[in-house]
């Protein structure tokens, strides 16, 4: 018999974890073969996270917790439930049902037909905007493009292979993106296509602003291509100034009138605006070298259910 572990990341889910929990139940009755341990992780959440999960994990032993000491996010959330699950395959999905319990049948199966990862990949994308959406095509085609992988409409609802899990949760990095390592990782690989759902309670957590901040983070993360570019774009600016010169001097000999304040102005703005731009690229890396050099843990767990 197979335990198969559910990793939820929980923030400010007191009104979903209740819906959440019921439908796993009955997703047990569909899958009667299988131990379920479920382990819901309480990102520092403000509401009655935590009591709800107190009070299920009193209920019924195969629900555990941790609580962190604040928010550290979703990542280190995941990444502390991958750390805890003692499953034979673990589950990581959220906690407002937009990830369809239903497709864990499916992926379990994969599973049990010797896959290592079954990446869930979104059919629809449930309620996002239209420039979410082009945001987030946009970015996962450039990451995919510099990874050789196509990311599109991946998310974090994935089951890994016990031999996985215990591969990402020895990774030392903080800045760690679930969606690709699981990808980077290697091993034997499927997907399973899912609908998106509605949010079955409360409401999402995240601002543009905060999927900006989550995009140019894994970015950095998982390739240099930013800093090649501002490198190429260095180099052809240099080449264009170098051309410029040999026109002023050829200008100069024809006694033709050199170019004007406008050009100059535009030129100015242009460049010291490029200088900006990628010092402040270089800097990004530095200050993530500077973090990981702190070498301060992804999160820290105030509280765990025996
Ligand atoms: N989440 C978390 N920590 C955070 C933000 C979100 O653990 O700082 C959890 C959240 O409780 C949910 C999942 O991550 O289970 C997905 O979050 P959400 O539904 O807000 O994101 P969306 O589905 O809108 O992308
Ligand atoms: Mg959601």
């Amino acid at each position: 018999m197979s335990t198969i572990s559910i990793v939820i990341p929980c923030y400010n889910e007191e009104e979903s974890i209740g819906h959440f929990y019921t439908a796993i139940q009955t997703l047990q009755q569909q899958l009667p073969e299988v131990t379920m341990e479920l382990i819901f992780i309480d990102d520092g959440s403000k509401d009655g996270t935590e009591q709800c999960l107190t009070a299920l994990h009193a209920r019924d032993n195969r629900v555990k917790y941790l609580s962190f000491s604040r928010n550290f996010g979703k990542e280190a959330a995941i990444f502390a439930g991958l750390r805890t699950a003692t499953g034979d395959c673990v589950v990581v999905m959220d906690a407002d049902l937009q990830h369809p319990p239903g497709a864990i049948i499916e992926m379990y199966h994969k599973w049990q037909e010797g896959y290592e990862v079954v990446e869930g990949i979104k059919i629809n994308r449930g309620e996002e905007s239209r420039v979410h959406r082009w945001f987030a095509d946009g970015f996962y085609a450039l990451l995919g493009k510099m990874m050789g992988i196509d990311m599109k409409n991946t998310s974090d609802y994935k089951l890994l292979d016990r031999k996985v899990v215990e591969v990402l949760g020895q990774l030392q990095e903080r800045d760690t993106f679930f969606r690709a390592l699981s990808y980077w990782v290697g091993f034997k690989s499927t997907t399973v296509h899912y609908e998106v759902g509605k949010r079955v309670a409360g409401k999402t957590k995240w601002s543009y602003f905060a999927l900006l901040r989550y995009a140019i983070k894994n970015l950095i993360a998982f390739s240099f291509a930013p800093l090649y570019f501002i490198t190429l774009v260095g180099g052809v600016i240099f080449l264009m100034g170098a051309g410029f010169g040999i026109d002023a001097v050829i200008s100069y000999a024809r006694g033709a009138s050199a170019m004007g304040y406008p050009t100059l102005v535009f030129l100015l703005l242009l460049l010291t605006g490029g200088i900006m731009l990628s010092l402040g690229i270089v800097g990004i890396y530095i200050a993530k070298i500077y973090e990981q050099s702190k070498n301060r843990p992804q999160y820290i767990i105030r509280r765990r259910s025996e």
